[in-house]
């Protein structure tokens, strides 16, 4: 079971709190989607939960285990970014498995996660393919590829699709959308792209200046409001 559970979180950059006071339930299985304006600390929060930044206060609890002081590679969770970050001299092959190397899995083993996560993100025929050698769609099933095969509970996207042009965007949707059905784990997603928000969550959560104004179903948000600022956020008509 992975549930995601924030308690009270405060991050601080020096003075500045940029994090404040945040708390989430998010239910094993979810589709989260963090939406809100730039600078109001999606990507912060995302790191907090990945163990890329230390919390000033609060409490962040992944299953059932606090995960405050947890490195990052400890933690039941796989990131994906907005740059790609792949390694431009190795294949794409050796860019899936890398991960798995550091960890030691059995070689037998990283042949069959690699064969199956490159068939569901039909990459399978790009193997010995190099970054360069790749479109930008395809380099992202890449990346994808490579938080897949370390198979965690939870999985971390920072506004995956951003850099695709729009017709790529909306097929890497549907894709997204499928591999949260196929595979039912839990999703935290950041995107600044509404109708993203309005057809992948499961429950939006509305970021602004370091707090949550709204965390409900994508209906519930659109239709209910709970202040001008979601309402003008989410475009809806009130
Ligand atoms: P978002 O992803 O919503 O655009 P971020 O989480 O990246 O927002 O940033 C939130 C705020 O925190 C911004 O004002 C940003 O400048 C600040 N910030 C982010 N990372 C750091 C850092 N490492 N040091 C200082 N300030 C930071
Ligand atoms: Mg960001």
């Amino acid at each position: 079971m992975a549930r995601v559970e924030l308690r009270n979180v405060w991050k601080k950059f020096g003075p500045v709190e940029v994090i404040k006071g945040v708390d989430l339930d998010i239910e094993d299985g979810e589709f989260i989607v963090l939406v809100g304006p730039s600078g109001c600390g999606k990507s912060t929060l995302l790191n907090l939960v990945a163990g890329l930044e230390t919390l000033t206060s609060g409490d962040i609890r992944i299953g059932e285990d606090v995960v405050n002081d947890v490195p990052p590679k400890d933690r039941n969770i796989a990131m994906v970014f907005q740059s790609y970050a792949l390694y431009p001299t190795k294949s794409v092959r050796d860019n899936i498995t890398f991960g798995m190397q550091t960890r030691r899995i059995a070689h037998d083993m990283q042949e069959r996660a690699l064969a199956d996560v490159s068939q569901l993100l039909h990459i399978d025929q790009l193997l010995e393919r190099k970054p360069g050698q790749l479109s930008g769609g395809q380099r992202q099933r890449v990346a994808m590829g490579r938080a897949l095969v370390r198979n965690p509970d939870v999985f971390l996207f920072d506004e995956p699709l951003s850099n695709l042009d729009a017709k790529l965007r909306i097929e890497m949707r549907t894709e997204v959308k499928k591999l949260h059905l196929r595979l039912g784990k839990t999703i935290i997603y950041v995107t600044h792209d509404q109708i993203e928000a309005m057809t992948l969550a499961s429950r939006i959560a509305v970021m602004d200046n370091g707090h949550i104004r709204q965390f409900g179903t994508p209906e519930e948000i659109y239709e209910n409001p709970v202040d001008l600022f979601v309402a003008g956020f989410m475009g809806s008509p009130s």
